[in-house]
């Protein structure tokens, strides 16, 4: 059975495009979009203090984030992800969703959404919702003023807490997203799911990943989820579920809540035989996985012509080398990450 998507006689029955089928007969419907490798947070398990940034010249501008979006969205891609860095720093961001809503409106796209910090969500939630935004992703790790800080090294946390404010007010279904860091929110996890549940936000902890070199060690911050769930059935019920998003995330319903509570255990568990997803980097680099370094540049394609052949060449030359799974590993002797590039570069 499919599971990335509908069957793809569905896709054809409902006027859509075929999707994008890989070797290994997974459909690539979801795509990931880092529009931006900037951010206002220098998070410790993503960032280091000091980052040097790309040129701004290096970056896709809105335009050709937007001709490139589309030409995925005629390939079949029905879900867009914007990511980053931090998605809602950079500037015209607005007019890029707004672009972007003509899919929804045409029905070739089911889902136009955001992972974000939240610090900007309080200016920017209505006018998401306008653009026909439904739901979004908040990053937040702890509900402790001064561990927020500790943990984004720049944030504040009650700017953050506006933000998710601001998205229930306007509409906006907020689903949060916790790394789990041992030592620093492990007794607070079970807290977390808590208050999230209790505001009617589904809640997902991830498993630190060892992408980029953030001048830390590794080991220091990896919990394995298998312990963060043990600790959490102490206190909670936990029941299996379905749901599945084509994703990484196992699901279970919390009973005392009612709640929605996601695992993302990418190098614990195997979960590459569902994947729906491509990931672009804000050059236009293309990530056929978040785990492997094989990658297609579009950027030049997309930038040696108006029309759209070379992309779309470039776009299904890159999907036949799309790979069977993943591989991390945290060098135990070197300490070093077993990927060298941020998780801010290809937006998680
Ligand atoms: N700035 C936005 C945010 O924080 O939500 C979007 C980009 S951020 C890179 C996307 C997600 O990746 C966040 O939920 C963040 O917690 C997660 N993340 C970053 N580095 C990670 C790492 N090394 N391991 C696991 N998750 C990571
Ligand atoms: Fe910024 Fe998100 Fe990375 Fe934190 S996780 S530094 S908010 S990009």
């Amino acid at each position: 059975m499919n599971i990335a998507g509908p069957p793809l006689n569905l896709h054809r029955a409902a006027g859509h495009p075929a999707p994008l089928i890989d070797p290994f007969a997974r459909a690539i419907t979801y795509l990931r979009v880092s529009v931006t490798d900037r951010c206002d947070f220098r998070c410790v398990y993503c960032m280091s203090e000091h980052m040097s940034f790309l040129p701004k010249a290096d970056l896709l501008s809105l335009e050709e984030l937007d001709r490139l979006c589309s030409a995925f969205v005629a390939k079949g891609v029905r879900k867009l992800r914007l990511t980053g860095g931090e998605p809602l720093v950079r500037r015209g961001m607005m007019t890029l969703f707004a672009s972007l809503s003509r899919h929804l409106k045409s029905g070739a796209l089911d889902e136009l959404t955001l992972t974000t910090n939240g610090s900007q969500l309080a200016k920017y939630a209505a006018e998401l919702k306008g653009h026909g935004v439904e739901r979004v992703n908040v990053s937040l790790d702890t509900l402790d003023p001064d561990k927020f800080r500790a943990i984004t090294r720049w944030g504040d946390l009650a700017q953050v807490m506006a933000g998710i404010d601001a998205a229930q007010a306007a509409g906006l279904k907020v689903k949060i997203n916790a790394v789990a860091l041992k030592g620093v929110n492990e007794d607070e996890l079970a807290g977390i799911v808590a208050w999230a549940h209790g505001r009617g936000m589904d809640i997902t902890i991830i498993e630190v990943m060892p992408l980029g070199d953030v001048g830390d060690d590794r080991l220091g911050q990896y919990l394995p989820l298998s312990m963060v769930r043990s600790r959490l059935a102490e206190r909670f019920t936990l029941d299996d579920i379905d749901h599945q998003s084509g994703g990484p995330a196992r699901y279970v319903r919390v009973k005392e809540t009612g709640g929605r509570l996601g695992f993302i255990t990418p190098m614990t568990h195997n979960f590459c035989e569902s994947c729906n997803r491509v990931r672009i980097t804000c050059t236009g680099t293309l990530y056929m996985c978040l785990g492997q370094e094989d990658a297609a540049d579009l950027r030049a394609p997309l930038r040696a012509s108006e029309g759209n052949d070379l992309l779309n060449a470039a776009i299904d030359e890159a999907i036949t080398r799309k790979p069977k799974g993943h591989d991390f590993v945290i060098d135990r002797r070197q300490k070093r990450p077993a990927l060298s590039r941020h998780m801010s570069v290809t937006g998680g």
